[in-house]
């Protein structure tokens, strides 16, 4: 019997996550379906509650609902409760009860680590923003010299940079105080959705420096400021490809390989 799957999220119709799961179910043979659902802003609990009860077996959760998922889960995944992020991107159903984890972390780590071959560990890294993504990726950064978080709103920084452990330096800091190179520089704000440049000085950037916008499908301002100053420049594509991969596995139990896929995927933009 075919196993049903979706991602639930507003709006949702971009989501690339039904292409992913296709090809992951065609590699591993795997007998599911999975599809796009657009849950009203006020119906998060209740479009899930009947997904359940038509026996979906799972779902990705997409803006802006990973911290309302978080809120309804039964059981969470130790990664989930050690990063103290609040949020959830992948809902499993076991027996009706929803166990939610969150896969955007180690999505990233292989993204980086893994396709992109920069290691992560002693490293000096920035991440700009400190919203959901940032708080979902900050426990993956494990290994690093240093962290510094700078924010529009700088109180979200320092509540970011107070859950940080396992680092021997963290600290926040305003855009404009930013004044040194970085070794990893992780665009987490959603300023590429709107093409907003961000305030940040070219000196953080230099030819050693992997620039990383999470966000994909075109270049934004950060990925243009970060190339125009000789830095090495990846978008949020393979995250994304990996970050399902890893939910792949949590319910199949099967380990896709992800490398084709990205190329799949972006192919077609
Ligand atoms: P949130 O809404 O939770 O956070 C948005 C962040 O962007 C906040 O830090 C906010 O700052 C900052 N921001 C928004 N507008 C501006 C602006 N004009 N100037 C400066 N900062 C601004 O979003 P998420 O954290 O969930 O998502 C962030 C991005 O990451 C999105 O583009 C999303 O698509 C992408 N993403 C990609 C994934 C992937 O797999 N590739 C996975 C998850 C997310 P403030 O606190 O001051 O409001």
């Amino acid at each position: 019997m075919t196993d049903k799957y979706a991602v639930i999220g507003n709006p949702i119709s971009h989501s690339k996550s039904p292409l992913i799961h296709e090809a992951f179910a065609k590699q591993t043979n795997q007998d599911i379906s999975y599809e796009r659902i657009l849950a009203p802003l006020d119906g998060f609990e209740l479009t899930v509650r009947d997904l359940i009860a038509s026996g979906y077996k799972g779902a990705n959760v997409t803006v802006p609902f990973k911290f309302e998922a978080y809120k309804i889960c039964d059981s969470l995944s130790a990664r989930v409760i050690s990063s103290g992020s609040g949020a959830v991107n992948t809902l499993i159903n076991i027996h009706g009860k929803i166990h939610g984890d969150n896969t955007d972390g180690v999505g990233l780590r292989n993204d980086i680590e893994k396709n992109l071959k920069f290691l992560i560990a002693d490293k000096n890294i920035l991440i700009l923003g400190a919203g959901g993504a940032a708080y979902g990726v900050l426990n993956s950064l494990i290994g690093a010299k240093s962290i510094t978080i700078a924010n529009r709103t700088s109180e979200k920084a320092l509540q970011l940079v107070m859950s940080i452990s396992d680092v021997n330096e963290a600290r926040a800091k305003m855009f404009e105080e930013l004044d040194a190179p970085y070794d990893l520089i992780i665009n987490a704000t959603s300023t590429g959705l709107t093409d907003t440049a961000l305030p940040i000085p070219n000196i953080i950037f230099s030819k050693d420096c992997l620039a990383y916008d999470m966000m994909y499908g075109r270049e934004t301002p950060f990925m243009k400021q970060a190339r125009e100053n000789g830095a090495l420049v990846a978008d949020g594509l393979g995250m994304l490809v990996e970050q399902a991969a890893e939910a792949f596995y949590l319910w199949c139990g099967v380990r896709p390989e992800t490398q084709s896929v990205i190329q799949q995927i972006r192919n077609l933009a």
